[in-house]
């Protein structure tokens, strides 16, 4: 393999990160949200993972990921997907025994025309639009749908199995609206009950409410991020408050290292020059990799965060396309081919992904998901 740069993805970790979630909601079962291509850390080997720490759901927001599941024979979990526009394959998500949410009546009226088609029964989770005001039903959509819902339920072609909503607010697990939104939730569970829904799972916790608000733990938690060991809330904890470890580590080799002296610019616009003779070395990753370009360093502020030994430094100026320069600093003793990290555990000190989004100004769920598939992952 010639590429200078990997992802090491600790499938144990993973696993250990489902146990500990478990562990924070006892009472609900776990739904390991898998999509993005399990967030960037591959689909396949991470849901194994999580299976394998005891996860019994798997999540994907788009059909395709579902379908991908089950043909590489994860036949044992029920999975969900929630994401599809008209036209989607979602007769070939029935008959590969996939959950499927319904966002809306038109969602509902395809299903139906899907199932009938392939005289299979589709298992139907509603989705409530309790107040994040993007997909899902409102509460008067629920109230029109319903109805027509059961009545096909009476037919056989679908099976109101869950009704499921999402918060806007989960890492603010003081925000009204999660008080707010539980509430519009309990009122649609409710509906759907008394009008003679039999579900099995109501499900309204990400990674963030699965740690912070087991008051809407539900039946059934659907934690993302933090199946892969990073801090849904880093303002109120870092991994390891919560049993987490991060899964991934981006590791490349430095493919050049040389002396400058003072005064020297460093990559397009010299957004950095070096402060005295120093040695600068080359890390052969970039935006093109996925390495945000907001990371760049300035003349006042270092920018990512780069481990070379046993130091923490910075990118010195901009992040380019597919490489980016660390300052090395006078007494530098590295030489081309030495590893550097740019994020992992965070062990020791060692930087994390969690830093690199704070350096872009952004959230760590962008800096692993947007990690180009060109960076081979490799499973430990
Ligand atoms: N549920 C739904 C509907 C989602 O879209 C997501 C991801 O955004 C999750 C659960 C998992 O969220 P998180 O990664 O914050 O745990």
């Amino acid at each position: 393999m010639s590429f200078p740069a990997r992802a090491v993805v600790d499938l144990s970790a993973l696993a250990s990160n489902v146990r500990s979630l478990r562990a924070h909601a006892p009472t609900a079962q776990l739904m390991a949200v898998v999509k993005a291509d399990a967030y960037g850390h591959g689909l396949l080997p991470s849901a194994r993972a999580a299976l394998a720490g005891g996860a019994t759901w798997l999540g994907t927001a788009q059909m395709d990921e579902a379908l991908a599941l089950r043909a590489a024979g994860i036949t044992e979990p029920r999975v969900l997907t929630w994401l599809y526009a008209p036209g989607a394959p979602i007769a070939r998500a029935i008959e590969a025994d996939v959950d499927v949410a319904v966002s809306s009546a038109s969602a509902l009226t395809e299903v139906v025309a899907a199932a009938r088609a392939v005289g299979r029964t589709a298992r139907v989770h509603l989705k409530v639009d309790t107040g994040l005001g993007r997909n899902g039903l409102t509460p008067v959509d629920l109230a029109d749908v319903l109805p027509g819902a059961l009545r096909v339920q009476a037919e056989g072609a679908v099976a109101l199995v869950g009704i499921w909503s999402h918060l806007a607010f989960a890492d603010e697990p003081d925000h009204a609206t999660v008080r707010a939104q539980h509430e519009v939730f309990a009122d649609a569970v409710r509906l759907a009950e008394s009008a003679g829904a039999r579900l099995e799972v109501r499900h309204l916790a990400n990674s963030a409410a699965t740690l912070t608000s087991p008051q809407v733990h539900y039946d059934l938690v659907r934690p993302g991020i933090a199946v892969y060991g990073l801090s849904p809330v880093p303002q109120l904890g870092e991994p390891a408050d919560f049993g987490l470890v991060p899964v991934m580590t981006l590791e490349a080799e430095l493919a050049t290292v040389k002396r400058v002296p003072a005064g020297h610019g460093v990559s397009y616009a010299h957004q950095y020059v070096t402060p005295v003779d120093t040695v600068l070395g080359v890390v052969p990753l970039g935006y093109g990799d996925g390495i945000p370009r907001h990371a760049s360093g300035t003349p006042d502020r270092l920018g990512g965060p780069v481990r070379v030994g046993e130091r923490t430094l910075g990118v010195a100026g901009r992040v380019c396309m597919d490489q980016l320069v660390v300052d090395l600093g006078p007494e530098a003793g590295e030489q081309a081919g030495d590893r550097v990290e740019l994020y992992g555990t965070g062990a020791d000190g060692g930087p994390t992904a969690q830093d690199w989004a704070r350096a872009a100004g952004t959230i760590s769920y962008e800096i692993v998901t947007r990690l180009s598939r060109s960076v081979p992952r490799e499973y430990v």
